[in-house]
């Protein structure tokens, strides 16, 4: 492993950077840190060369502790674990007068070490995370880029975020953050604006014009894969095999891709703009879109092998809407979500006056009800199983839409519709004193006897969840997990037909999640296709990535008395009356400010 060492692979053309997307006139040749640029395809392959290496360290150690540190060139480590076990098993051995209880301890002992060894070689090197990176599901370096913007360097701080990340003006705007519940700034106060600070990152960034690197996309003779759905985690693998050389084509049933951060989050949540920014600059990478075209109608697992492709990944999302068995048709007044909010944000929903019932507790409920809302309704009302506090929506939406109007009936069971004339007039309900989870993970809501109530209605919105429509896959095929956290599946089939290789990610597998989560997922499946498609190039991966080692100065002007800043947002009576962004981006000073509150809890001092 002596071709890791720093000075060898400078010597050998490689060098150590992140930021390779960034040019700065008069810095082109080099970065924040390092000593020059470095191309972000060959970050990737050390990316999968490392697992692999971790991989196999992790089954010697199995063999005898600190082999497989050893092999992954961590001298000093293997032979700590190598000559533990020997100890103790001395210890045990060298005893005449039998086997005592102690000598049982150091037995299970030597197995304790066996076991550590083997998790220590696996996970590899120990890198001091600050708390804010590892509660992202992405793994962004959260105060690395926080401190780029404070020095005003908005370039770096965006290509930091796309590294892992392709959606930063989403992630910046419609993110549950778990960055911020755990920041240590929680202990002064109130957490860092981490969104905020993304999003002003990408707003600017954006607009000043990031030129994507396009890695070797489209060589003549590399792989050729099909992505399934341009949502979060098909968008999200595409950008990463872009990335990595691959020519990639990403098929969508509707005309723009996007997937449900286009069509399902309102636009004033997320605008258009936005998305534009974040997709325009994954395509600017190679990547081909092809919309209106049908999984399973237009194209199938043999077409596109036949077209020359060489895997396939599925990333159609869970966007089969579950209904409600006593609910009617939209000509009765009727409508799921999902399809209610596609309609609105293609503005191809009428004005919906009179009383308004959202039925659901999660994100999709809250939107479809600050839509109404926006729409003219008189009166919007969530009705939904949980408790306000257990509701699964974001907390923050649910305090939006409270300040824009809509009401709210937690603990909540619709019973029956009533209809008048052929249209709906009301919804029966009961008052629900438990939600309980029968074994195969059904709601089971225990009602209070005698609590029924009628609310009116005129229009019912459903939003109790979907699912994923996988229907044309051919029968019985079988799914193997390709990473420990089960977010992306190699599927098998009966026969070994259609002779191309397929995988799955994104909310398809994991069920209605987050960006965040679904992109992650598109990310590994990305790697991992590539893993199996190009063994020599990643074979020949040479790369130390080194980035977050150097020490930085720390903030000093004792930010702990700073208040947190939050961004202006429109007053909720001006909100209610457009599908204007209802959150402001932070201005300089704010964000300035704001990421000077970061303790950079990364850097081990
Ligand atoms: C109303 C709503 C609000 C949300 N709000 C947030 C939020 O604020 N923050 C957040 O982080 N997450 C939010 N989410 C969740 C987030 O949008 C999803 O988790 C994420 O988009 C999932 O990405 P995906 O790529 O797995 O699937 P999707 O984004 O669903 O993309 C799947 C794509 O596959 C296409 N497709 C499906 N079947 C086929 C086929 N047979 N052939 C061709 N194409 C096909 C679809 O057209 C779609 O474009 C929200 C979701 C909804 C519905
Ligand atoms: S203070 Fe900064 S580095 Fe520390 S957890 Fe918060 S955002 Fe992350």
């Amino acid at each position: 492993m002596d071709f890791l060492r720093p000075d060898n692979l400078l010597r050998s053309g490689y060098k150590d950077c992140v930021l390779c997307d960034v040019l700065r006139p008069g810095e082109e040749e080099r970065c924040r840190d390092c000593s020059g640029r470095l191309d972000q395809r060959d970050r990737l392959l050390w990316e999968i060369r490392r697992e692999r290496i971790r991989k196999t360290a992790g089954l010697l150690s199995l063999v005898y502790p600190g082999l497989g540190h050893f092999y992954s060139g961590r001298i000093v480590y293997g032979v700590f674990w190598a000559s533990l076990l020997p100890l103790t098993l001395g210890l045990v051995l060298n005893v005449g007068s039998g086997i005592t209880f102690g000598h049982l301890f150091l037995l299970v002992e030597a197995g304790v070490i066996w076991w550590m060894a083997y998790v220590d070689a696996r996970r590899g090197p120990c890198e001091v995370e600050a708390p804010c990176e590892s509660a992202c599901p992405a793994n962004i370096r959260v105060p690395d880029y926080i401190a780029l913007v404070r020095e005003g360097r908005l370039l770096e701080a965006l290509a930091l975020v796309h590294d892992k990340l392709p959606f930063a003006a989403f992630c910046g705007r419609a993110c549950p953050h778990p960055c911020e519940q755990v920041c240590v700034r929680n202990e002064f106060g109130a957490p860092i604006s981490i969104m905020a600070i993304k999003r002003y990152a990408a707003d600017l960034g954006y607009a000043a014009g990031i030129p994507p690197s396009s890695g070797e996309s489209g060589q003549v003779g590399g792989p050729r894969v099909a992505v399934v759905g341009a949502g979060a985690s098909g968008l999200s693998a595409a950008d990463t095999l872009a990335r990595l050389g691959v020519l990639v084509t990403v098929f969508d049933g509707y005309a723009e891709p996007g997937g449900m951060m286009r069509y399902g989050a309102a636009e004033f949540r997320f605008p258009a703009d936005a998305l534009l920014a974040d997709v325009t600059r994954i395509l600017a990478r190679g990547v081909r879109f092809r919309g209106g075209i049908t999984f399973g109608k237009d194209v199938t697992f043999s077409s596109l092998a036949a077209e020359g492709y060489d895997a396939v990944l599925i990333a159609v999302g869970a966007r089969e809407a579950l209904r409600l068995p006593a609910a009617g048709g939209e000509d009765q007044g009727f409508h799921d979500a999902l399809s209610f909010l596609v309609r609105v944000r293609e503005h191809r929903f009428p004005r919906l006056p009179g009383r308004v019932v959202v039925i659901g507790g999660g994100n999709s409920a809250i939107d479809a009800a600050r839509c109404a809302l926006r729409m003219g309704a008189a009166e919007v009302t969530i009705a939904c199983l949980e408790s306000r506090e257990a509701m699964p929506a974001f907390a923050w939406e649910i305090e939006a839409a409270v300040s824009e109007g809509a009401k709210f009936l937690p603990g909540t069971a619709v019973i029956r519709f009533l209809l008048k004339d052929g249209k709906v007039a009301a919804l029966e309900a009961m008052k629900v004193e438990r939600v309980d989870l029968d074994p195969d993970g059904k709601v089971l809501p225990r009602t209070v006897p005698g609590s029924e109530f009628e609310v009116p209605a005129d229009t019912v919105v459903t939003a109790i969840g979907t699912r994923a429509d996988l229907s044309f896959l051919p029968e019985g095929a079988s799914w193997k997990s390709r990473d420990p956290e089960h977010r992306v599946f190699r599927l098998q089939f009966p026969g070994g037909e259609p002779r191309i290789a397929v995988y799955m990610c994104g909310d398809c597998v994991r069920g209605p999640g987050t960006v965040v989560e679904a992109s992650t997922s598109g990310r590994e499946a990305a790697l991992n296709i590539f893993e199996d498609l190009s063994v020599e190039d990643v074979e020949r991966a040479r790369y130390r990535d080194n980035y977050r080692r150097r020490p930085e100065p720390q903030v000093t002007d004792c930010p702990e008395g700073r208040v947190r800043r939050r961004a202006e947002r429109l007053s909720p009576e001006v909100a209610r009356g457009t599908f204007d962004e209802v959150e402001r981006r932070f201005t300089d000073r704010c964000a300035r400010e704001e990421s000077e509150r970061c303790a950079r809890c990364n850097l081990s001092l």
